[in-house]
């Protein structure tokens, strides 16, 4: 039986602990020092931008379709294994353009994408209108519409992966924070190959045989620890729901709207989220980066770009605000996904910055992937 740890139950990890906990001949224990879906899960407003994004080649396109064909099953999966609801949308992202210099751009990512086997239609403002009478067309030169995209509630995947992989028989271990390890403390430089044999939280030592890290925002400190210091820092992001009388536009059609890189996510019932605010630390100091506070103005402005689409919005109560650090790597691209340098058996799955949500079910799978090949 291999033992494996993940460090931390963000979306991120509970995706991977669900993943491997499918695998024959794999005890997963998972470490938290809070309860699932806090940290940047708990701020996320999950929308799916594969289909949708510019990326169309690369390692990070392959995330986001891998995720997207994964998610086709998983969802399904999890409700059938755990009896609970996780609210999605499956009616697509429609993409408002404000700017007809930007056309050419969508014109030629729909050619890609229909190459690629995926649809992206462009309306007319027209068009717009029509399946979505709640938007307002008079700046609109086009609506970039892709009906594969999608959005999940954070918290009720992580909950339901969660729940599935104690299905599975992985074993979870909230309220603990990971202290250390053994196999780290030898030496300043690790040579290549180094195993760690033990996680270490103040109540006990876990014997394990591979570690994950999915700790988000908290891998510096743990790099550190193990001598190869990963800075992912934090990118601060608003939101906030709004409860409207009546819901808006066409109850049939109800897409996440996408304008100014403000989206609006309905949630049924006249509830929308509206969000997010992407702010960067002035802080140059991880620790004090860490302690930023949200800036009222900054989601007012938020919800300004939203009401200029969707004017009805004007009319709503606002019911919650909130905040939330995504983590961002520093000197490398998102997400980190790799074999932490000089160890044989730790991996990082972390720094996910703006599409964890998105990008959890590829690199659970891809941990899967690396770990069953060194085995
Ligand atoms: C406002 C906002 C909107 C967003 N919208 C979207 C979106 O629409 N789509 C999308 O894909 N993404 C979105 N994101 C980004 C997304 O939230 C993150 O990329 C994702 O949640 C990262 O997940 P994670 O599991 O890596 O990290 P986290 O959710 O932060 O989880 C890390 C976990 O590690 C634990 N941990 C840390 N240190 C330790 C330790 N020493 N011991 C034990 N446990 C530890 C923490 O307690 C935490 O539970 C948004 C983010 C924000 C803030």
């Amino acid at each position: 039986m291999k033992r494996i740890t993940v460090i931390g139950c963000g979306v991120v990890g509970a995706a991977i602990a669900y993943e491997l906990s499918l695998c024959q001949g794999t005890q997963v224990t998972v470490i938290d020092r809070a309860a699932p879906a806090q940290g940047s899960t708990a701020a996320a407003l999950g929308v799916g931008m594969a289909v949708i994004s510019h990326k169309v080649k690369g390692r990070n396109w392959r995330l986001r379709e891998r995720s997207l064909k994964r998610y086709q099953t998983l969802i399904p999966e999890l409700e059938s294994l755990t009896g609970r609801s996780i609210q999605h949308n499956t009616q697509g992202i429609l993409s408002l353009c404000f700017a007809a210099e930007e056309l050419p751009r969508w014109r030629s990512l729909q050619a890609i994408r229909h190459k690629q086997g995926y649809e992206l239609e462009l309306w007319e403002p027209e068009r717009v209108g029509d399946r979505c009478p709640h938007i307002s067309t008079a700046r609109v030169v086009a609506g970039i519409y892709s009906p594969q995209d999608f959005q999940v509630n954070p918290t009720d995947l992580t909950l339901a992966l969660v729940a599935g992989a104690q299905a599975n028989g992985a074993e979870f271990h909230f309220g603990e924070p990971v202290v250390g390890f053994d196999g780290a403390e030898v030496e300043a430089v690790p040579q290549e190959g180094r195993c760690c044999t033990a996680v270490h939280t103040p109540n006990q030592s876990l014997a394990t045989d591979a570690i994950v890290i999915s700790a988000g925002l908290g891998t510096l400190p743990f790099t550190q620890t193990l001598h190869q210091p990963t800075p992912i820092g934090p990118v601060l992001g608003q939101a906030l729901r709004l409860h409207l009388d009546k819901p808006l536009g066409n109850l049939d059609f109800q897409p996440v709207v996408n304008g100014s890189d403000v989206h609006l996510v309905p949630l049924g019932d006249g509830d929308y989220w509206v969000g997010a605010t992407v702010e960067f630390p002035l802080e140059t100091s991880l620790e004090d980066a860490l302690a930023m506070q949200p800036e009222a103005d900054r989601l007012d402005e938020v919800l300004a770009g939203a009401i200029a689409y969707c004017p009805a919005l004007a009319a709503g109560t606002i019911t919650q605000r909130w905040s939330g650090l995504r983590p961002r790597p520093q000197g490398q691209a998102a997400p980190v996904i790799q074999l932490l340098t000089g160890y044989s058996n730790i991996w990082l799955a972390t720094g996910h910055y703006r599409n964890g949500v998105l990008l959890a079910p590829a690199t659970a799978l891809a941990v899967r992937d690396e770990l069953e090949r060194q085995s």
